[in-house]
């Protein structure tokens, strides 16, 4: 039984063409008014963003028209296609979607289907064996303004073309000698029309059919089998399919008896500054430049869980971004958005020193301890609050400390007074220098009266910091991430240039910080933000690891459009 409720827990009901064009259909009696889509992505890589607007789309169309969507493992190449893939995917499918109610299917299931179907295509005159080589048959396909050559095997008889294509099938010739095509039209216009190709020869093992099969079915042919077989009513997939979708029709058109989906073509995810290719997403694995699919620096959907993103922060960003037919490039700004709204709601505001300077508060007793009772969330007054230890000591950031206080500077300075958060009034007294002439530590006096951050007799003091006991501390690793491209077009490059040309190297960054002792309880899952820097998660794989490594997942502003970049 298919538990159709656990599918509507989220919807896709931003107003779009595909929901209007759903909308007609179902107004006209058309599939018996229901809606099953698919995602069927190819196991060749790890998913990523682009991929999960389309899964966005087909399961937010699905739990809307209460319909189903399938996850349909599109393996019909085998030489680039691994199970390690399709673990992933499963993976981050059920995470991104937040429940399982879907069916997992494989393309490899309906081999035999499509090659009986094909079989009859050749009994009724309608494929051909060509035992041309790829380059001539390329070459013969012509161009858009030009016709079309017929291969010399085009005429070879139904009966010729069964049994050399039965001797493919057996493994009896090699790869690339022969393929079997679809005997269309050569002068068409489409040049997908012009005899596509139907299966070619591959002896790789298939990592679910294993040596089975030799002959392996191409994209279009493949595609609108594994629709139909599965009652697809609509078939949603990028613009660049566009003028395939004659040829999707026709294959199906061929077999009256088979149910016939809708295809729909909808504008493909692109972002600036990144990549959307699983092709290069893997030599960028591959040559070790980033670690590995999952790299928090990687637009995967495994690198944004590990970087702090969440399924519904990609959701909505996908949603977002519109379901549309042309085809553009949406700022990178856009998707950290979401994340930084989910965040700034919930995340845990925890004090954090990233260049520390020693602060020792001279006339506080040595051996005293105090809770300074800190908010964990302004945002969320249900988020309660914790006790941060204060003493004699702390560290306090370099970058709150001025030894020429500019104007206007709140922060501390010599002979300035700031407010510690939540502790007390702290004034700086004497600056201890190193030989160097560096900054070995600061004095300071504290206003007893002041605990708590509150002014004890109405005098301002504008400026707040964070602070971190020096005996308390806990030592944390920092992974600062950016924009793994430095060039915002990668679709348009210099001639000459290649994507590799624009690489980061400041991509990452790796500090280290001294956290105040609750960040000890932190665990994948929680999500912080240290204190006037940026939101933060603990890394997954070196937690398992017992170490407190913690990822940059966004800064706290939209630093980049604020420089008018
Ligand atoms: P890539 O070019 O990155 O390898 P792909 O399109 O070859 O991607 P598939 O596994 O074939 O990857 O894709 C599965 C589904 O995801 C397809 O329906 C495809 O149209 C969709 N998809 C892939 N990339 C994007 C994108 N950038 N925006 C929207 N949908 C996408
Ligand atoms: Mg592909």
């Amino acid at each position: 039984m298919k538990d159709l409720s656990k599918i509507q827990s989220w919807v896709l009901d931003t107003p779009n063409f595909i929901h209007d064009l759903i909308d007609k259909d179902n107004q006209r009696g058309r599939f018996q008014g229901q809606v099953v889509t698919r995602f069927p992505p190819e196991p060749n890589g790890y998913l990523h963003i682009g991929h999960a607007k389309s899964i966005t789309l087909n399961f937010g169309t699905a739990a809307k028209y209460h319909g189903w969507c399938n996850l349909r493992f599109d393996d019909t190449n085998p030489a680039k296609e691994e199970d390690e893939y399709v673990q992933s995917i499963l993976e981050d499918v059920r995470w991104l979607v937040g429940h399982e109610a879907f069916d997992v299917l494989y393309a490899s299931d309906y081999f035999q289907q499509m090659y009986d179907a094909a079989l009859r295509l050749i009994e009724r005159g309608l494929a051909y064996v060509d035992s041309c080589t790829s380059e001539e048959i390329s070459q013969m396909r012509g161009a858009p303004t030009a016709p079309g050559i017929e291969s010399p095997w085009r005429n070879r008889t139904p009966e010729e073309n069964l049994k050399l294509f039965r001797q493919m099938t057996a493994g009896e010739f090699e790869e690339g000698s022969c393929v079997l095509r679809a005997k269309i039209d050569m002068t068409s216009p489409n040049i997908n029309l012009r005899d596509p190709i139907l299966y070619r020869i591959k002896k790789a093992p298939h990592h679910r059919t294993g040596d089975k099969w030799v002959v392996y079915p191409m994209y279009d042919w493949a595609h609108g089998w594994e629709d139909s077989v599965e009652g697809i009513t609509h078939s949603l997939c990028t613009l660049e399919f566009e003028n395939h979708r004659p040829l999707y029709d026709w294959f199906l058109d061929q077999f009256s008896e088979a149910h016939h989906p809708q295809q729909i073509e909808f504008n493909k995810l692109s972002i600036t500054y990144t990549m959307l290719s699983k092709r290069n997403l893997l030599e960028l694995v591959k040559t070790g430049y980033v670690d590995g699919w999952d790299d928090p620096r990687m637009p995967t959907l495994s690198g944004l869980r590990r970087r702090g993103f969440t399924p519904s922060s990609l959701r909505k960003f996908a949603e977002a971004t519109g379901y549309t037919k042309t085809d553009g490039r949406v700022d990178l700004s856009m998707l950290e958005f979401f994340i930084r709204e989910e965040l700034n709601k919930g995340a845990r505001r925890v004090m954090v020193v990233t260049s520390p300077i020693k602060v020792i508060v001279e006339d506080y007793p040595e051996g005293k301890t105090e809770f300074a009772v800190i908010e964990n969330n302004p945002e969320d007054p249900e988020a309660g609050t914790r006790k941060v230890p204060f003493r004699r000591e702390i560290w306090i950031d370099k970058e709150d400390f001025s030894l020429q206080p500019p104007k206007g500077w709140f922060r501390l300075a010599p002979g300035t007074e700031v407010r510690l958060k939540g502790a007390y009034f702290i004034t700086c007294r004497e600056v201890i220098k190193n030989p160097d002439g560096s900054i070995k530590e600061l004095h300071c006096t504290h206003d007893s009266a002041s605990w708590g951050g509150e002014s004890p007799d109405g005098r301002k003091v504008k400026g707040t910091i964070q602070w971190v006991s020096v005996q308390d501390a806990v030592e944390i690793e920092t992974r600062l991430y950016d924009k793994l491209f430095t060039r915002e077009n990668l679709a348009d490059l210099p001639d000459g240039k290649t994507w590799r040309d624009f690489l980061n190297p400041a991509s990452l960054v790796t500090e280290r910080a001294w956290a105040e002792p609750s960040l000890q309880e932190a665990r994948p899952g929680l999500t912080y933000q240290f204190m006037r820097k940026a939101y933060f998660v603990p890394d997954a794989p070196s937690y398992e690891h017992g170490k407190l490594v913690f990822n940059r997942t966004v800064t706290l502003k939209d630093s980049w459009t604020r420089k008018g970049n």
